[in-house]
Parts: structure tokens; sequence; C-alpha cells
């Protein structure tokens, strides 16, 4: 499963973000528009109002008062015609009134139309003023017939009055053609404004839309974000925090300085439950545990993890440790208390590794993987202890366990390399002191150093790359010896060492008889040492292996007898046809008479079953006077030769260099 990665939702966000401001930059110009708009529309009706009010007080109001004032000039003359005189006030009222119509008729000569359509104001006016004319007339001659002014000034007020309702009514039309090209013009404008909002509105609609719509995936894609982040950081099984956030927490934990305790929880034997059990009975068990752990680690304020199998990881923080195995303790007992599966109680078992962070950060550099590689370890020291138990980190042990675990990796390429050199150590008849053979020990040259077999062969027996080891070392010392032996006519035996676990191998024999056969070396010269182990307490199953090789005429010592699990009674049922004493019993013999008794007496036993007696590790030449009258046959140790290059030791025997000077003659041991 993919963890959502962080730049993605980054820009999710930013486009829901952007989407943001799309909205809110579609808002304002809404808004804008919106407003140019209102603006737009209230000053055209401000605008409308205005032409109104203007066309109306130039235009109408004009024509209409017009049409009073002509009539008050008539109602004027009408009162002097029935008066019989024009009184003096009478010819003021017709003055001023006359004057009014004179003002009044020029106001038509100011038209603010420049429109062609618009009725012509000159004949209104050309009327008007000839009342006046006609007024000012009569007033200068002194209206002397008012009788004929009147009937003249009714002719001049009709014609003026038809030609101001002609007027009017030309206005009044020209107004309407004027306002129908208003209204159709307010109601295109209305018509764009409502296309434009309604643009708007579907744009803001859609926009809407669309934000929703990112609302609600980008909720969904966090929300399949924060499922696929549980399912990173979460075991499905149990729910508990998985490897993955273990590391986290433990790195943050060990970052912020903070010291820890970890432990490592493995089910025993998980596999044998899973496998007679079945698997859901195995996943009923992990839960059990799950739930042990979280509880302990809720009363202890724990951090609690499966990280993956039958593997849980428990996180303390403090690094005292009588506390942390005290809890310990705690989970494993309340995690084998039984639980029931298919009516069966089962009582799991568990393993555990502690390691703190201040036993990692004394020697180590502390981090996550270093102490979760300690606590592992420390886990499988507590697998190999026989599990059921807990072990704390031991960083000795560790050294140990990685330079042998290193060597387990080079032995194979060092044994095909030919890292590994022979050695030969002389083998002498104590009753001559004459070499008759040798013991192939082997040495290996890692980077320059020679290590002493003692330091591999353990680890070369467990990692079963012995079987390798001790079938080259065969192959080359025998072919070493049988060259000597051919280019000098001597007959010097090999000792080579063999594994006991050589018996249980497959074509033991075979290999023998086909070095034998390769090198040339006469069976008999070849003497197998063979120590007596565990491995080799089943004597029955290498029975027949020593026969055939016996058969063959190859000789087998049995090697380290007096130590480990070597018993007399064993020497009764052995086929060996020598015994190498090891040289634990010979280092006492000088002070203590027991230790002198006891060689003596295993000496004699040995001699009396016809078995070839070997001293090893005979040191000094008191020992050898101890040593000589009791009867054994051969010796072998540093008071004659320590182990010398295959080369030097052969030279060496050759001068026989322990014979008595009379008898040193080259080749005296051929067969
Ligand atoms: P081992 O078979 O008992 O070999 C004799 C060991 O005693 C040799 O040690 C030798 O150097 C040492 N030794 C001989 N004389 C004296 C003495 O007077 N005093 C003391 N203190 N030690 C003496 P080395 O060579 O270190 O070998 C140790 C063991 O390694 C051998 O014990 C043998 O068990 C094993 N080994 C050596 N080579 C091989 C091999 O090729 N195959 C196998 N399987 N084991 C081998
Ligand atoms: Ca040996
Ligand atoms: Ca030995």
């Amino acid at each position: 499963m993919q963890m959502a990665r962080p730049g993605n939702t980054r820009a999710q966000f930013n486009n829901l973000l952007s989407s943001r401001w799309f909205i809110l930059i579609c808002a304002l110009m809404l808004m804008l528009i919106s407003g140019v708009v209102a603006g737009n529309v209230h000053l055209t009706i401000a605008q409308l109002e205005q032409d109104k009010k203007v066309f109306d007080s130039q235009n109408l109001r004009s024509g209409v008062v017009s049409v009073v004032d002509v009539q008050r000039l008539l109602l004027i003359m009408q009162e002097a015609l029935t008066i019989g005189e024009m009184t003096p006030a009478l010819h003021a009222d017709l003055r001023a009134a006359s004057d009014m119509l004179y003002v009044r008729a020029d106001s038509f000569y100011a038209p603010r139309q420049a429109d062609a359509s618009f009725p012509s104001p000159e004949r209104v006016a050309g009327s008007m003023l000839r009342i006046v004319d006609a007024m000012d007339v009569d007033a200068q001659a002194g209206y002397p017939d008012l009788e004929a002014s009147w009937t003249n000034l009714l002719g001049l007020a009709e014609q003026s009055r038809r030609d101001l309702v002609d007027h009017l009514d030309r206005v009044q039309r020209y107004q309407a053609d004027l306002l129908d090209m208003q209204l159709m013009a307010v109601t295109e404008k209305r018509n764009v404004v409502w296309a434009a909002l309604a643009g708007l509105m579907l744009f803001a609609i859609s926009a809407l839309v669309l934000l929703r719509s990112e609302i609600l995936a980008t909720k969904a894609r966090q929300q399949a974000e924060a499922r696929i982040r549980h399912l990173a950081f979460h075991d499905p099984l149990t729910g508990l925090p998985n490897r993955a956030q273990f590391q986290e927490h433990l790195s943050t934990c060990l970052d912020g300085g903070q010291s820890v305790t970890l432990m490592i929880l493995d089910v025993d034997e998980f596999k044998l439950i899973n496998d007679t059990y079945g698997h859901s009975a195995g996943d009923t068990i992990l839960i059990h545990i799950s739930n042990v752990l979280q509880e302990v680690a809720s009363a202890y304020d724990c951090f609690v993890a499966r990280l993956g199998g039958d593997e849980y990881a428990l996180i303390v923080p403090q690094v005292r440790l009588p506390d942390a195995t005290e809890i310990c303790d705690l989970v494993m007992a309340q995690v084998r208390v039984g639980i029931v599966i298919e009516g069966e109680v089962i009582n799991p078992q568990t393993s555990v590794g502690i390691a703190t962070s201040t036993q990692i950060g004394a020697s180590l550099h502390l981090d996550a993987e270093a102490l979760s590689r300690a606590a592992d370890f420390a886990l499988y020291t507590a697998k190999s202890a026989g599990r059921g138990r807990y072990t704390v980190y031991d960083e000795a042990l560790e050294v140990k366990f990685l330079a042998r675990r290193k060597m387990v990796e080079e032995l194979p390429g060092a044994i095909a390399n030919g890292e590994m050199e022979i050695f030969l150590q002389p083998k002498l008849r104590l009753e001559t002191s004459e070499i008759y053979g040798f013991e192939a020990l082997v040495r290996w040259r890692r980077d320059g150093v020679l290590v002493p077999p003692d330091e591999f062969i353990a680890t070369a027996e467990e990692s079963g790359q012995i079987i390798d080891l001790d079938r080259s070392v065969l192959r080359r010392s025998c072919r070493m010896v049988a060259d000597f032996n051919s280019t000098h006519g001597t007959a010097f035996s090999i000792s080579v060492n063999f594994s006991a676990l050589q018996f249980n191998a497959k074509r033991f024999c075979g290999v023998v008889q086909d070095v034998l056969a390769d090198t040339g070396l006469p069976a008999h010269l070849l003497i197998i040492e063979v120590t007596e182990t565990a491995e080799f307490g089943d004597l029955e199953q290498a029975k027949p292996i020593i026969s055939a090789l016996q058969s063959l005429g190859v000789r087998i010592a049995i090697d380290d007898f007096g130590v480990g699990f070597s018993s007399l009674s064993y020497l009764r049922n052995t086929f060996a046809d020598e015994v190498k004493f090891d040289r634990s019993l010979v280092k006492d013999i000088e002070h203590s008479s027991s230790s002198r008794f006891l060689l003596d007496s295993m000496i004699e036993i040995a001699h009396q079953l016809s078995l070839e007696v070997t001293i090893e590790g005979v040191e000094t030449d008191s020992q050898l006077q101890i040593i000589a009258p009791m009867g054994a046959m051969n010796g072998q140790g540093y008071h004659w030769c320590k182990p010398l290059p295959a080369e030097d030791a052969l030279q060496l025997a050759i001068t026989q260099p322990f014979l008595p000077d009379a008898e040193k003659t080259p080749g005296k041991n051929i067969a």
C-alpha cells in the first residue's frame, strides 16, 4: 500500500485555496458589475427625470401658461368692453399681461432639442407676438374702438390658441415618441443588465458547484489519505501500531534524548501452533497477546507495537532494569494464562529480548536501529537459551557472536582459497626417540595472522564446514607425506584429526579411499584421530564406518582420551587401534602420585586391550622419565617439537634429531 505523498496534499490544498480565491474574485466582480449597473441605471433615471422637468418647463408649461396668458388678455379686454372704457387699471393690467405674453413668446425661441422633428416654435411665438403688437398699437392709439380691438384680439387669440394647442399637441406627441424611445433604451439596458447578471449568476453558481465538488473531493481524498495513513501505520489484525510506527516512535524518543528500555517479544513455537490448530487459532493468540500488551502498556505508560508475524515490541519510557524486567515478567505471565481454542486450553509461551538505550549509548552510536538490533540479539539469546524467558542484552556476548558469524561467513572462502595451512607435529617411538610419523594440525592464515584451530574448529563444526575442512586437510597432508616418503624413501605415518561429524557424513569411507588412491599413501600410514564426543556417542552408528576404514588398512585413534566423555568402559567397546592420552593426564605426574598411578593404570588397561598408546603433551624431560617405564609406545609434545610448518617438520624428521647419534640413519623407518 502506498502512502499519500505530502506533495500531493499540498497541491490539493493549493487547488482548494486557488478555487477560493477564484470565488472571491467572482464575488468581487459580481459586486463591481452590480454596482456599475445599478449606478448606471440610477444615472439614466435621474437624467430622464431631469430631462422631463426641463422639457415640461420649456415646452409644455410655457405652452399651457401661454394659453392662460392669452386668456387673461381676453378677460381684461372683455372687462374693458363691459365697462365701456379702458380704465387706467385695466390698461396697466393689459400692459402687464401683454409684456408677460411677450416674454412667454420669447421663451419659445430657446429650443433645447436639436431634433428636427421637434415642433417648430416660430409659428406659436409669431401668433403671440402679433397679439402683443396689436395690443401695443391699440395702446398707443388710446383704444379708440374697444369693439374693434376686442374683435381683433379675439381673432388673434383664437389663432394663437390654435397654434398653441397644435404646438402642445405636437410637443406631447414628440414627448410620447421620446418616451417610447427612452423606454426602449432603458428596456434594452435592463435586458443587457439582466443578461449580464444572469451570466454572472451562472458563473457564480458554476463556481460554487466547482468549489463544492472540490471541497467534497478534498474531503474524500483526506479521508482516503487518513485511511491509508492508518493502514500504513497500523497492523490490520490487532490494530496495534506496526513496525513503521514503532521505528518512528523509537527514533523520536531517542532523538529527543529520552532513555528507554526496548523489549522485543516473540511467541515460542508459533509455527507449531499455527500448523496444529490452524491460522485462525494463530490469529486468536496474536490478538490475545496484543490485548495483554495493550493493558500492560496503558498501566505502565508504554508504547506497544506488532512488528510482524509473532513479534511485538514494547517501549518502556525509562531504563530502570528491575522495573522493566518486572513488566516483562508480568507480560509473559499474562500471555501464558491459557486461552481456549476448540475446547483445548493453550498457554502461549514467549521469549523476550531486552535492551536499554543507556547500554547502547555507552558503546555504539545510539539510534532506533542499534537499539532494535540489540534487543533482537537479546531475544536470539533468550531463544537459544531454551525459550520461555527474557534475556537482557550483553554486548560482550554479541561481540563474540558477531566474530563467530564473521568466521562462519569467511570459512568456506578460507578453505577454498588455501588460507588453511597444515602444520605437522612429529610423533615419536618412546623407546627409541625415533620420529615415526606426524599429526596434521591446521592453522588459518587470516589477514596475515596465524589463527590456532581452537578458535575456529568449534565454529566450523557448528556450521558443518568442518566436513570440507577435514577432507581438505586429509587430502593435502596425505599428499605431502606420501610425496615426501616416495622422494626420501621414508615411511612416515600421518595422523589426521577428524570431527566426529564425519561419521555421520555420507561417503566418508569413499573419500578416504579416493585420497589414498590419489596420493598413493599406503593405508596403514594413515591414522584417523577422532575425539570421543556426544556426537560420537552413538558407537553403533560409527562402528560400520570404522570397520570399513579398518578394512582399507587405515588405523583409528581415539584422541584426547581422559577428558570429556571418555571412560575406561568405552575403551573396552571401541574398535580403535590407538588411544591418545590427553595432556591433562600428564600435566601433574611430576608432583602427583595419584596422577602417576592413574596414567600407569590406564596404559596398562589399554595394553591389555591391545591398543597402541600415545602420550600427548609431553613437555619436560622429567615427565618423559616418569612415562618411559610405564610402557607407552608413542609420545608427542613440546619436549621434542612443537607443530611446525609441514616442510620444516618433514625436513626435521629426516634428520631424526632425537635418536642417539649412532642410530641416526635416514630412511630407517621405511615400512
Ligand atoms: P589435538 O588433536 O589434541 O592436537 C594436539 C594439540 O596439542 C595441538 O594443538 C598441539 O599444538 C598441542 N600440543 C602438542 N604438544 C603439546 C605440548 O607439549 N604442550 C601443549 N600445551 N600443547 C601441545 P593445536 O594445534 O592448537 O590444535 C588444537 C586442536 O584442534 C587439536 O587438538 C584438534 O582437536 C583440533 N584440530 C587441529 N587440526 C584439526 C583438523 O584438521 N581437523 C579437526 N577436526 N580438528 C583439528
Ligand atoms: Ca589430535
Ligand atoms: Ca589430542
